[in-house]
């Protein structure tokens, strides 16, 4: 376990800075996915050299408590030994071979066993290709073009998926980023989330049009909104009625807010699924599945084309098994646990700072609003973005001063492991008086 490092951190970090500097001289933005920039909060990014349990290091030699995971899929902290080992066996006997092998037969074999609603599960290398290849297939499945999905939740950069703007009944989506185009996001429907009276109108204005309705099974990606009492299971209800499909987006719940992802929580039962983060062990593995007869369409098995050179790679899928394989019932106890103890330091501090502010979470899954209504629970995308995030920038600063790496967005989960010990609990801890007088500082 990597050895907290307790000294005060100086604000600078040179060595990140210099790479920084090269890396944007031959990388857009300097980086590789556009929130590692430190975008939303400035300052310079911590170019990171090695991970250990609830740790991470950083090129100035400095040490971190690790609250983000690598987004999620770093649930048994960072170099485990048994998902290293897995990892190792696999490439000494071949990195990729292009043909079938035991080890992705294995992987959804341990899919299906865990999550009722998967009959059938294909293997691809990232989420975005799952949630994309899942609406296709769905589009493909009912003869239908439209696609219905809900303002402020984030399902990888498909192009389809980008139209987030607009928001109330049956709204046509402006696409969010050049490059998308309006063809590709025309037949994309955006409501409001938690609201299904608009996803009800939504269906009576399209009739037989709407080929699926896709939402994020607790949506983590505008902070954590979870959903309302009975809103999963409308839409379910929603879909069946209409003959549309009902695909939830497990990609940051999956395996993490359960052993059976969200499903576990609210057993509404999908057509689709899709899944990545925890699922790969942290190398590039994602997956959607669901019901046999949809998934029968998939080629080879049915017409509708989906494929991949590196889909079910031995490393990726050694690595990942080994994980959910260690992902028992106290391993979830552990990271519910860790979850509960950082939910009541960071209120606490934040409290007696005077702080207006709400934490919300999805099982272990949590994140702080900024919020002047702190009763009131965050519903949707415009109630997350209604809160004051210019705290959130002096509240991360003061942590990562102080060694502790928050996710750098105010509209982002906090993820944490089985690895988050008592000592680096106590290092949180320790940062948060501070960090909590700063917020409560911050001035917009
Ligand atoms: N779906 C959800 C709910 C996500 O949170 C993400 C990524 O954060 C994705 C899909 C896209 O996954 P990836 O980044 O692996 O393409």
């Amino acid at each position: 376990m990597a050895e907290a490092n307790n000294t005060p951190y100086p604000y600078e970090a040179p060595v990140s800075q210099g790479l920084f500097d090269r890396a944007a001289r031959v990388t857009p933005g300097g980086v590789n996915s556009p929130v590692r920039a430190f975008g939303a909060v400035g300052g310079t990014p911590r170019f990171m050299v090695s991970g250990t349990g609830p740790y991470l290091t950083d090129a100035d030699g400095r040490s971190y408590v690790d609250l983000v995971c690598s987004w999620g899929p770093m649930i048994l902290g960072h170099s485990h030994p048994e998902v290293v080992a897995a990892a190792q066996e696999a490439v000494a006997r071949g990195t990729s071979f292009g043909t079938p092998g035991e080890g992705e037969v294995a992987l959804a074999e341990e899919i299906v066993a865990r999550i009722a609603p998967v009959e059938q599960v294909r293997l691809v290398s990232s989420g975005t290709e799952a949630t994309m290849s899942a609406i296709r297939l769905a589009r493909g499945f009912t003869g239908r073009a439209k696609v219905v999905k809900f303002a402020g939740c984030y399902h990888g950069h498909v192009d389809a998926l980008l139209a987030a703007a607009g928001s109330g009944v049956a709204t046509f989506a402006l696409p969010d980023t050049p490059g998308v185009t309006g063809a590709q996001a025309v037949d994309t429907i955006v409501l409001p989330y938690n609201d299904l009276e608009a996803v009800r109108a939504a269906f009576a204005a399209h009739p037989g049009e709407i080929a699926c309705v896709i939402t994020e099974a607790s949506p983590g990606n505008m902070g954590v909104v979870p959903p309302l009492d009975g809103f999963n299971a409308g839409l379910k209800a929603l879909c069946q009625d209409n003959g549309a499909l009902y695909i939830s987006d497990e990609v940051m719940t999956g395996f993490r807010t359960s052993k059976a992802g969200w499903f576990g929580v609210d057993g509404v039962v999908p057509d689709l699924m899709t899944f990545g983060k925890v699922m790969g062990g942290g190398f590039p593995a994602a997956a959607f599945g669901g019901r046999a007869d949809v998934m029968a369409h998939l080629a080879p098995a049915g017409p509708v084309y989906q494929a991949g050179t590196l889909s079910g790679n031995p490393v990726a899928t050694a690595a990942g098994l080994a994980q959910l394989r260690l992902l028992d019932d106290a391993a979830y106890a552990k990271v519910d646990a860790v979850s509960e103890q950082l939910r009541a330091l960071v209120t606490e501090a934040f409290t007696k700072e005077g702080v207006a502010h709400r934490v919300q979470n999805a099982s272990n899954m949590f994140s702080v609003f900024f919020t002047e209504t702190p009763d009131e629970p965050v519903r949707d995308y415009a109630g997350a973005k209604a809160q004051e995030s210019f705290r959130f920038t002096a509240f991360f600063h003061a942590m990562l001063e102080r060694g502790v790496y928050l996710p750098p967005s105010a509209f982002e989960s906090w993820f944490v492991s089985t690895a988050h010990d008592d000592q680096a609990v106590e290092r949180v801890a320790a940062a948060l008086p501070a960090a909590a007088r700063a917020a409560a500082e911050a001035t917009a």
